[in-house]
């Protein structure tokens, strides 16, 4: 079997008929990632030692293919995840080196279910872009054209699935990280209810909005890897106790008659010809199988992008207070004195994105103005949350794209950041309200660059949202791999 054709199920099944075993399976992608990853950069650090290791220890133990849902699935992490001793630089200069002390409990979980931790991803440093061009490393590439960006920040994760370099990956979502590279790279990927997975061992970038969420071939694969990742975590005291349905499971039988489908008409302006067409033919597919639509209005939503460009900030600039140059990472050289030790240190250890979201987030943040700016993004944001539960008064989910336009040129909005931002307007608004939402490759454009369709759910029922996302998949029919996956 070659890799392009590995889903979970595919790799468990392979597995019981004894077609290989844990050790040959993790060769072969450690194989590939070798002569794949010069072209693509969506690994920041691979080690065969411990990749081998922990299929090893597998190999002795394969009558548990039974019992373990992940049984010797390769699943790639971001690095912004802790995994015991791997390093984990969330993509910057300032964490160079720095190995984990401890295991993220989400990967724990992963890690508990017999999957094998192939690697961990590159991102936009901290979590913070849309591009993944904010790495401090390299630029990870889109798999369909590797002269355009993979979407951010978890790109590296998304063009690993995307190229068959993993079964599955995870990644973190504060505003659209999951959602958008997903999409722009032709996969599933799903951002949880805030609350729904612990962040116990993930490297804080904007704590009331970061979440933990799984990318995949298939909505099936996303199911599978949520059921295992989520929980209460007494680390994590934002994780919610809600119980963990079986979502994969839950997807048998899925149907789409009479589910009222909320479509925000405003929100579809400004949405490029192509994927708006794609959008409808997607919406149409879903009349045609028994779904409801509903026209509902988000009026707050238009305030979204500068909402989180306060809030995201001054979180941004409280969390990455820690990094001094003192405690953990890159100390700058030539210091004379602890002040210097702080400025050098900072000013040569994070990049210019970061130090523009931590000057903006300070400032924000600063006597006399938190009220005028924090205190009022956080009015805006709860005028956001309510127009969503206003609307699943009449609906039980709401479609929209994933993002306005299809994987743009490295450099097209590198210089300019508000078009940079802009790109994850469709996201935002979600996040801000907590929201579960998973983006499902819907097309691909003139270009043959793949288009997503978001499918956003209501609080802790990520389970009906699955179900409706399966079944749109199901009527979709198989989405193609990009051209040159052929191994
Ligand atoms: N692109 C957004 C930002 O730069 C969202 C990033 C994210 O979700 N981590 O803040």
């Amino acid at each position: 079997m070659q890799l392009k054709e590995f889903t979970i199920e595919r790799v468990i099944a392979g597995y019981r008929k004894q077609e290989f075993s844990p050790s040959e399976l993790a060769t072969s992608y450690l194989d590939a990632i070798e002569e794949q990853n010069g072209r693509l950069g969506a690994f920041l650090q691979v080690d065969r030692d411990l990749v081998l290791a922990q299929a090893a220890a597998l190999d002795s133990r394969r009558q548990e293919v039974n019992k373990l849902p992940l049984f010797g699935v390769p699943i790639a992490i971001k690095d912004n995840f802790l995994v015991k001793n791997w390093q984990a630089t969330a993509g910057s200069k300032i964490l160079k080196g720095y190995v984990s002390p401890y295991t993220a409990t989400c990967v724990e979980k992963l890690e508990s279910a017999g999957a094998i931790i192939i690697g961990k991803t590159n991102l936009d440093e901290f979590a913070m872009g849309s591009s993944t061009e904010n790495s401090a490393y390299f630029p990870a590439k889109n798999p369909w054209d590797t002269s355009r960006v993979t979407g951010g920040s978890s790109g590296g994760s998304a063009s690993a699935v995307a190229a068959a370099l993993a079964v599955g990956s995870l990644g973190s979502d504060t505003g659209g990280s999951i959602r958008q590279p997903a999409r722009l790279c032709g996969i599933v990927g799903l951002k949880p209810t805030y609350g729904r997975v612990s962040r116990y061992g993930i490297i804080a970038f904007a704590s009331s909005l970061d979440q933990v969420g799984p990318f995949g071939r298939t909505v099936q694969d996303v199911a599978s890897l949520l059921e295992v990742i989520s929980g209460y975590d007494r680390n994590d005291a934002t994780s919610s106790r809600a119980i963990v349905p079986h979502y994969s499971d839950h997807l048998k039988g899925a149907t789409l008659k009479n589910v009222r489908v909320g479509i925000a008409r405003d929100w579809l302006e400004g949405v490029d010809g192509e994927v708006r067409k794609s959008f409808d033919e997607a919406v149409k597919l879903m009349i045609k199988d028994g779904a409801k639509i509903v026209d509902i209005s988000l009026p707050h939503s238009r305030y979204a992008l500068s909402t989180y460009y306060i809030i995201a900030p001054c979180e941004a600039s409280s969390n990455l207070a820690r990094y001094d140059g003192i405690h953990s990472g890159f100390r700058a050289e030539g210091v004379t004195d602890l002040d210097s030790v702080y400025f050098k240190s900072r000013g040569q250890g994070f990049g210019a994105e970061v130090k523009l979201r931590i000057m903006l987030g300070t400032y924000a943040l600063s006597a006399g103005y938190y009220d005028a700016f924090y205190g009022k993004a956080n009015e805006v944001r709860k005028l956001i949350q309510q127009d969503f539960l206003t609307a699943y008064e009449d609906c039980d989910c709401i479609v929209m794209p994933t993002s306005p336009s299809t994987a743009f040129k490295f450099g097209e909005k590198a210089a300019d950041p508000i078009k940079m931002y802009t790109s994850d307007i469709c996201t935002l608004p979600v996040s801000l309200a907590g929201l579960p939402a998973l983006s499902v490759p819907c097309g691909l454009d003139s270009q043959g660059l793949p288009i997503g369709l978001q499918f956003i759910g209501k609080h802790f029922e990520e389970s009906h949202l699955l179900k409706v996302a399966h079944k749109y998949e199901l009527e979709r029919g198989e989405f193609p791999l990009p051209a040159g996956v052929d191994y």
